[in-house]
């Protein structure tokens, strides 16, 4: 059955919900009272005071769709089938209720008889150590102990530092020998797209001490997390999360708007996918109320915007464009996100801003480093030095991943310690002039839109993102 993202959402919601679970909406991609994650990554991320106690949740049974990002992807994006900075992630949660004899037999049925995926295709990873997993999936759920893979602390087994932490069980679809990498060892948990990973399920049943023993915890906990986007590539039968539904509709719409045609020449594609995914991601961090600066979160939404700007080019689109996409992201998105429809107007204004603010230097900026590049090719040199990776940074606008990942094109690496010298010059340079000049690099472009900063004060983690502009 070919089921829409909106359709497999949904599906999974009700079903937790059926089986006793809360559904509570998606939580916003910042952290409230977390300093140690810069973004919202996981399904598990924003309930975390529940899992270590912190917080009493309002049921022992939590079922959400979140959306997330995850930078460290950004490389992989539009290059394998699966990966995207931007993402939905399905979960059910259990603080202390149910384990793993619910857990696992629950997601066997999720996916067998209600979604009805061939049986045939389906394979799992479990921890190595972890026979309790091996006895469920074999003796309750039936499955051939020759598809239980048993893997490695890397790959099954989730924790950080000291607390909570636990083995997991990863669930594989098989696409099929054509979407191989034909290796001899290719097969689970091979870094190629054909055993796709959809579903993870990890079991913390242990509190790590400071000395690095494991402790079992009296009432272990269930957080698990499936990808809404590979979902619905598996079902739909598609060639990657670009192909799916509603993200296609994106992706067709950068293509007009490009006047390239999507599947005709590789290159393309991947500047056509990095912008469909990073305008969704830029999208749901303004309307979360992230805006763009040169450091943390907001240096994350200028990275991604510059560097879908950039793929822009690429495919020879001259003028700002990334605004106008969000039309589309939004008529894709708006029935399970009703508060980016809302939020269309001051969203569109942000991105344009930024837009034409990297439009007016990045032609100049690419000419630059395209000449470094033609230098050090002479010298026979594969290191940029860091004043000028700074320089384009300072004068053109480029985020250093940017300027990085040009260079790494041509096999190029920049004297990163150098570019840090300068910037920390040039953060003094700026700390003594600000004594005289009130005025921050940050503060006049968005000083323009006027009362637009005071929609958000009802967000009380949007002050830490607004402090470039107070
Ligand atoms: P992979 O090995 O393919 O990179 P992962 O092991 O890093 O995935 P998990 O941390 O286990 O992923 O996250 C749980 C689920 O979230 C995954 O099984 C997958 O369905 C989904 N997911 C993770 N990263 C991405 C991404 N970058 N884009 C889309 N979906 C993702
Ligand atoms: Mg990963
Ligand atoms: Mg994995
Ligand atoms: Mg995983």
């Amino acid at each position: 059955e070919k089921l829409g993202m909106n359709e497999i959402r949904e599906k999974f919601l009700s079903f937790f919900e059926s089986k006793g679970h809360l559904r509570l909406p998606s939580f916003s991609l910042i952290p409230k009272n977390d300093k140690s994650l810069l973004l919202i990554n996981s399904g598990m991320a924003p309930l975390k005071p529940y899992f270590t106690g912190k917080e009493t949740p309002p049921s022992k049974r939590v079922t959400t769709c979140q959306r997330c990002i995850r930078t460290p992807d950004i490389e992989r994006v539009g290059k394998t089938a699966r990966h995207g900075t931007f993402f939905e992630m399905l979960g059910n949660f259990s603080f202390g209720d149910y384990f793993k004899k619910e857990a696992i037999p629950w997601a066997w049925e999720f996916v067998t008889e209600i979604l009805k995926l061939p049986v045939d295709r389906l394979w799992v990873s479990i921890y190595e150590e972890d026979d309790e997993a091996f006895e469920i999936w074999n003796k309750i759920v039936g499955l051939p102990p020759e598809r239980i893979v048993r893997m490695g602390k890397e790959d099954n087994f989730w924790e950080i530092g000291t607390g909570p932490c636990g083995p997991s069980s990863e669930i594989y679809f098989d696409r099929g020998e054509e979407k191989g990498c034909g290796k001899p060892t290719c097969g689970v948990g091979c870094d190629c797209d054909r055993f796709i990973e959809f579903w993870n399920l990890v079991f913390t049943q242990f509190n790590k001490d400071e000395r690095g023993n494991y402790h079992r915890l009296p009432n272990p906990n269930i957080d698990t997390g499936m990808g809404l986007e590979r979902i619905a590539t598996i079902m739909q039968g598609v060639d990657s999360i670009f192909d799916v539904d509603v993200i296609r509709g994106i992706t067709n719409f950068v293509s007009k708007i490009a006047e390239v045609e999507y599947g005709k020449d590789a290159e393309k594609d991947v500047s056509l996918r990095v912008i469909t995914d990073h305008i969704r991601g830029i999208t749901f961090m303004i309307s979360d109320g992230i805006l763009p600066s040169n450091e943390g979160r907001g240096y994350v939404l200028r990275r991604l915007l510059r560097r879908a700007a950039r793929h822009g080019k690429l495919l020879g689109i001259n003028d700002t464009f990334l605004y106008k996409v969000v039309d589309s992201v939004i008529e894709n998105y708006g029935e399970a996100y009703p508060e980016i429809i809302e939020r269309k107007d001051y969203i569109k204004r942000i991105i344009k801003l930024e837009e034409e603010r990297f439009k007016e230097t990045i032609d100049q900026g690419l000419t630059i480093l395209q000449d470094y590049i033609s230098e050090l090719k002479v010298q026979g040199k594969t290191v940029l030095e860091g004043s000028k990776a700074f320089k384009l940074y300072d004068t053109y606008g480029f985020p250093l991943d940017l300027t990085k990942e040009i260079l790494q094109e041509a096999g190029i690496t920049v004297d990163e310690e150098g570019y840090t010298k300068e910037l920390e010059k040039q953060r003094i340079r700026a700390r003594s002039s600000r004594k005289e000049d009130n005025s921050l690099w940050e503060q006049d472009i968005y000083s323009t839109l006027g009362d637009i900063k005071t929609k958000f004060v009802g967000y009380d983690t949007y002050e830490s993102d607004s402090k470039v502009l107070a």
